[in-house]
């Protein structure tokens, strides 16, 4: 009846209405909920997302939503290297909280990842049998959960930046969106948004050039909903937060008279001591090692923007793209930029406490950044109490965000104003986590919807 139906609808021109139809039907019927579930095994800590979508409308776009955000306890899995078993009794506690979320009857059914990035990347250069006996333990917590675990693995740098392009480009619905009209639409050319992602051991960034793209080596391809998308996209290793603050100090020890550093980025009146070896575990840090370690440094505080700013300029090397087009730093190719971009984790963690993420000039980013710095130690920590785990680097951050995205990346005092400085869209983070679920579980089809078809026909 409904074959003959559908002949007859084809012929008398009723498509459109049997398709509203079924559409109508399924909006009656019961609709379960499935889920997936991903670890960030970041550099410096670990976070678990739940995500939860209606079963019938897998296809759809921004049908995704977050059921769950767990911070694992602890430092990134690794710094478990010599204690490997503990990196994996680390996830615990939060896959028992998703867990929690999820029906028994649908445990079965729901995939689990897990993907690591940057830090396990170094532990890998410096130590891989140590990376791989992490990886077994936090396979064989996993692996034991009552969920379909599919694996652990180290995520590429290109591949990191190019899942943040699609998390936030699907959150925004910039790919399709299902109209008040019952009708998938494609937003206009150019509206795609890039992403700049900025963690604890690496940065990245991700965007679709207006241009065609030069470098092979650089670029990512999706069919998504009937198109292609060809995306820029590059990590760089050692240029996230950590690392850069680690080279940072390091570069100040090389220039300093053994044992004391007076440090430009830290605001007068701090003053520290620590041991120097640990500086030099990281193969980011490694090569600038001095011969004659002292044990400890005594680190002072000078709060002066303008060595700071010089000091962290040290870490680029921007002398390898001098006089090349199309060249960021470290003889990287980036084609010019494109768009509006989203910057997230580390970038807006910094912006958001220097009151800066409100599309403010470039001008004004810079006085702040700068005004904050000049501030004596006394008054910062007199006027942010119980903030003290990371208020001693935001003048170091600041900066170096100013550096990267300005000197490095190209941003003008003209395309600042696109940069929009954000942690979560439609309460769900920005970051690689559901892009990589969405790619994984093939929820976002190649092909454009069924309804789709319909329409043009
Ligand atoms: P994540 O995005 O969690 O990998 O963090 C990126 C970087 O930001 C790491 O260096 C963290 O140590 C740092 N971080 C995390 N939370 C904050 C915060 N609330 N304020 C400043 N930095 C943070």
């Amino acid at each position: 009846v409904f074959m003959a139906l559908l002949g007859a609808a084809a012929v008398s021109g009723l498509t459109a209405l049997i398709l509203v139809l079924v559409e109508a039907v399924n909006v009656l019927l019961p609709t379960d909920t499935k889920f997936g579930i991903v670890f960030d095994a970041g550099s410096s800590h670990t976070s678990l997302f739940v995500y939860q979508w209606p079963a019938d409308k897998e296809n759809g776009t921004g049908v995704v939503s977050q059921a769950l955000a767990c911070q694992v306890e602890g430092p990134g899995i690794s710094s478990y290297a010599s204690d490997p078993a503990q990196a994996g009794e680390s996830l615990q506690g939060c896959l028992e909280k998703a867990l929690a979320l999820i029906p028994e009857a649908q445990r079965r059914g729901t995939p689990l990842f897990l993907g690591a990035t940057a830090g396990m990347r170094l532990l890998s250069q410096k130590n891989s049998s140590q990376a791989g006996d992490i990886f077994a333990a936090v396979t064989r917590v996993l692996g034991g959960s009552p969920v379909d675990f599919q694996g652990a693995e180290l995520l590429g740098g290109q591949d990191e930046g190019a899942f943040g392009w699609i998390t936030i480009n699907y959150i925004l619905e910039l790919f399709i969106k299902y109209s008040f009209s019952g009708a998938w639409t494609r937003p206009l050319e150019g509206t795609l948004v890039g992403a700049l992602d900025l963690g604890g051991a690496s940065t990245q960034i991700a965007f679709m050039p207006g241009g065609p793209i030069l470098d092979q080596s650089t670029q990512a391809t999706f069919h998504l909903y009937g198109s292609s998308y060809s995306i820029y996209t590059h990590s760089y290793l050692c240029f996230g937060r950590d690392q850069m603050l680690s080279r940072l100090l390091a570069g100040l020890v090389q220039s300093h008279s053994a044992g004391l550093v007076r440090h430009p980025c830290y605001h007068s009146g701090y003053h520290t001591t620590l041991p120097l070896a640990p500086l030099y575990e990281s193969p980011c840090v490694h090569p600038m090692a001095p011969q004659n370690l002292p044990q400890n440094l005594t680190v002072e505080g000078t709060g002066n923007p303008e060595a700071c700013v010089a000091a962290i300029r040290e870490l680029f090397n921007f002398s390898s793209c001098q006089g090349q087009r199309d060249c960021a730093f470290d003889g990287v190719y980036q084609p010019p930029l494109w768009g509006q971009f989203y910057a997230f984790s580390n970038f807006y963690y910094t912006f958001h406490f220097l009151n800066l993420t409100s599309r403010q000039p470039l001008g004004t980013a810079n006085a702040t950044v700068w005004e904050f710095c000049q501030r004596p130690w006394k008054l910062v920590v007199a006027s942010y109490p119980g903030q003290d785990r990371w208020l001693r680097d935001y003048c170091a951050c600041g900066l170096y965000i100013l550096t990267l995205l300005t000197e490095g990346y190209g941003f003008s005092e003209e395309t600042w104003p696109s940069i929009e400085f954000r942690k979560q869209v439609g309460g769900m983070d920005i970051g690689w986590t559901l892009g990589y679920m969405l790619n994984l579980t093939g929820m976002i089809p190649a092909e454009a919807p069924a309804q789709w078809r319909a329409e043009s026909y």
